[in-house]
């Protein structure tokens, strides 16, 4: 296809930032870190290597996600915990935050909802920033590992991709079948996953995740929430994923409370406040 005369002024025309978020609700950090160190644990699960495991969080308490014994990449999935309708919106996430998340930075969720479901208050791997290749670490761009995929692109019947893995601990937090979960199963954060688009092909890309053995992801739950995490079977995420072949480790999740009072003036967020009339 022959390039119009004006191609590279076409080209040459400057970009603008889709959703400036100056006017976004900024989370209260100072608080939230005040409110944190006389926090207590309460709770703690392990996601098994090439498995998942829920938990619960209440609005106000702190998880923590940590790599134990090697590096290893986790799938993210959030839900209200009274609402499952109510669940993290990676796209729209995206589109507010940018390709990958850090401190400060919120995990929204579903239309008509749309309000911060948890903030990330803590990145051990914050020093990252974005490498030579576009690479950064905890995308928001990636979907989950699944055997759909797997099973077009290999034919393969592989059943321990994060899609399956979060649909079991889904099946098994809510009493749901299989086929009653998955629909539930959604988009997720990619934690500690080292992600881009290579410049030349546009193709979305891995590396091995630089993530070591104590370095966490924390988030503060700003609404109920049902989390799920799935220890990917991609392992460190250096090679391939949706199969047996990458070493793989657990990750740990745990709970933390804090002290009564320490979130005076804190409310947890409403729903979005769109009418929904839609026009009619
Ligand atoms: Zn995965």
């Amino acid at each position: 296809m022959q390039a119009p005369e004006d191609a590279d002024a076409r080209r040459a025309i400057k970009p603008v930032i889709c959703y400036p978020t100056e006017t976004l609700p900024e989370p209260d950090l100072v608080l939230y870190a005040a409110a944190r160190v006389g926090a207590q644990k309460i709770d703690e699960v392990v996601a098994q290597p090439r498995d998942a495991s829920s938990f619960h969080v209440e609005a106000g308490q702190f998880f923590r996600i940590t790599s134990v014994e090697g590096p290893q990449v986790g799938d993210l999935n959030l839900w209200n915990a009274q609402d499952l309708s109510e669940r993290f919106y990676s796209g729209k996430t995206r589109a507010l935050h940018g390709t990958h998340l850090t401190t400060g930075e919120r995990m929204w969720s579903s239309f008509p909802y749309l309000r911060p479901m948890a903030t990330i208050v803590e990145d051990t791997l914050g020093w990252y920033g974005i490498d030579e290749f576009g690479g950064s670490v905890h995308d928001v761009i990636g979907t989950r590992c699944d055997p759909y995929t797997a099973h077009l692109l290999s034919g393969s019947q592989y059943h321990n991709c994060c899609h399956s893995n979060l649909t079991r601990a889904l099946a098994d937090a809510t009493g749901m079948s299989l086929h009653e979960a998955e629909p539930h199963v959604h988009d997720v954060l990619n934690v500690f996953m080292c992600t881009g688009f290579t410049r030349d092909t546009g193709q979305y890309f891995m590396k091995a995740t630089p993530v070591r053995p104590g370095d966490y992801l924390e988030f503060f739950a700003e609404i109920d929430l049902l989390g799920a995490l799935s220890a990917c079977p991609g392992g460190d995420c250096s090679s391939e994923h949706s199969s047996d072949v990458a070493a793989c480790f657990p990750l740990l999740v745990e709970v933390f409370e804090p002290q009564d009072h320490a979130l005076e003036g804190w409310q947890s967020p409403q729903i979005n406040k769109y009418d929904r009339s839609h026009g009619r």
